[in-house]
């Protein structure tokens, strides 16, 4: 069968259907390039063969999702009545202080469990927006910490994060109720998960992850990104690197029919020309690794009227993307729970589908191993060559003994998805013969010894050689 336009991921799963025990992925599979036949050929004699390192294996079952802890947490969450951040911190039976208490409590109980690998940490702060009315407010985060085992790639952070505060309709009233089930009960049960999942495969020596994970649960988003936009300048004063940052906001609802469907994987261009964002390439890495047919990426930043927690990252210039569920229901959203001309409004728990949030937890904890399991990105790719017959990419990257080697990547730039065109096992440098610098947008990533890759660097133009020839 003639393969066409196929994504590198699918390729691999369709190999290793027939392939389950050989450790080198046989050649063929990653020449998946789309051409149409009366385009010269790149290079002209065609491409050589390759052997790609499959994927880590061990990948994270559905099973293993704990869908009835979820629900129990939410329930919990729901119960404090409100979430509203400017809504009572000490109570603990009403208001976001309750909220953060169930979180807590949650982590404790799964750090107890990791046989004392996951740290449990409540960030206090003050910040202020005009939903705080102009003063500062006290807000808290709750951070689970799962330190990376390698010394150097333990000061890179990957992080999850779901927000624990709800509204009402009225943003200022922590009076109303505020249950806050989908938004954001269900991605704080996802980040929460996550932490359980994966430190349980660290806990029974299932999985060694190089890098550090932090799974949080921040307050502020409804008042206007305050705990998320405060997280990022607390992971920079804690000496991290943020490898990238999966948002999970609004993900417990899937009630079009014809379900589970996919999540939405939101994911910002980012400013240059020519040369998509790291948040893009994170975007596709979830992809590849979870699969088409479970993430439907968004080449978007967000919905249109609506930001969230993965925003000051993105800002920041770091990888960050926001899961989102498939269909979104509004009546259900930032409204205080009410019946009104025969229509029921409110976030309430009878809504949510834990088959389609299950998926979204494994999904997100599937991401996490595999990145906290790769060497990290290289530092810098650049692309030379422009008006000479050879494409040049080069990046740098540190020593590394578990790295097997780097994927230099190329799409049509008409296309969505990268394809791998080379593997280069040493050196930080790769030229293209007879691969134009302009028909195709370049990337490179690196691969461990493991089989897990780090995100794309997409190339940038030498900027000094950028626009210097004559026409
Ligand atoms: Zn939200």
């Amino acid at each position: 069968m003639k393969i066409i336009q196929t994504g590198i991921r699918e390729s691999f799963w369709k190999w290793i259907a027939v392939t389950a025990f050989s450790t080198w992925l046989s050649a063929g599979v990653a020449f998946a390039q789309r051409s149409i036949p009366s385009d010269p050929g790149e290079p002209p004699s065609g491409r050589t063969k390759l052997k790609l390192v499959p994927r880590p294996g061990g990948a994270i079952s559905r099973q293993s999702v704990d869908e009835k802890a979820m629900r129990a947490l939410i329930h919990q969450l729901v119960a404090c009545g409100t979430r509203l951040s400017i809504s009572s911190w000490t109570d603990p039976k009403r208001g976001v202080g309750c909220g953060r208490d169930q979180v807590a409590a949650r982590l404790n109980e799964i750090a107890k469990d990791s046989g004392g690998r996951l740290q449990v940490v409540v960030d206090k702060f003050e910040a202020s927006s005009k939903r705080t009315g102009g003063n500062p407010a006290p807000m808290e985060n709750v951070y689970a910490i799962l330190p990376g085992s390698d010394p150097k790639l333990a000061k890179t952070v990957f992080v999850v994060s779901g927000h624990m505060d709800s509204r009402p309709s009225d943003d200022m009233d922590p009076k109303l109720d505020a249950p806050g089930a989908d938004d954001d009960a269900s991605g704080t049960a996802v980040s929460v998960e996550c932490a359980r999942l994966l430190s349980k495969l660290v806990e029974s020596g299932r999985a060694n992850f190089r890098s550090t994970i932090l799974f949080a649960a921040v307050s502020g988003e409804e008042q206007g990104l305050l705990g998320s936009t405060h997280l990022v300048e607390w992971l920079k004063q804690q000496g991290y690197a943020v490898g990238g940052m999966l948002d999970d906001d609004i993900v417990g609802a899937d009630r079009a029919p014809g379900g589970p469907h996919r999540v939405r994987v939101f994911s910002g261009n980012g400013p240059m020309d020519d040369c998509d964002s790291s948040s893009r390439e994170l975007a596709r890495a979830i992809e590849e690794i979870d699969g088409r047919e479970a993430i439907r990426m968004i080449f978007r930043v967000d919905r249109f009227g609506r930001g969230g927690d993965h925003y000051p990252f993105y800002k920041a210039g770091i990888p960050a993307v926001r899961f989102t569920e498939p269909l979104e229901e509004y009546s259900q959203q930032h409204q205080t729970p009410r019946a009104e001309n025969g229509v029921e409004y409110g976030d309430l728990e009878k809504y949510l589908d834990f088959r389609f949030m299950g998926n979204v937890a494994r999904d997100n904890a599937e991401v996490l191993r595999q990145l906290a399991m790769a060497p990290a990105a290289p530092a810098q790719a650049t692309l030379e060559g422009a008006v000479t017959p050879n494409a040049k990419v080069s990046w740098s990257a540190e020593e590394d003994s578990e790295r097997a080697g780097f994927e230099i990547l190329w799409r049509e730039t008409t296309e969505a998805r990268w394809e791998v065109f080379e593997f280069v096992i040493a050196g930080t440098e790769s030229v293209l013969n007879g691969v134009s610098t302009d028909n195709h947008f370049f990337a490179v990533r690196a691969v461990g010894k493991n089989g897990a890759r780090s995100i794309a660097v997409p190339t940038e133009m030498d900027t000094n050689r950028r626009g210097t020839y004559s026409r």
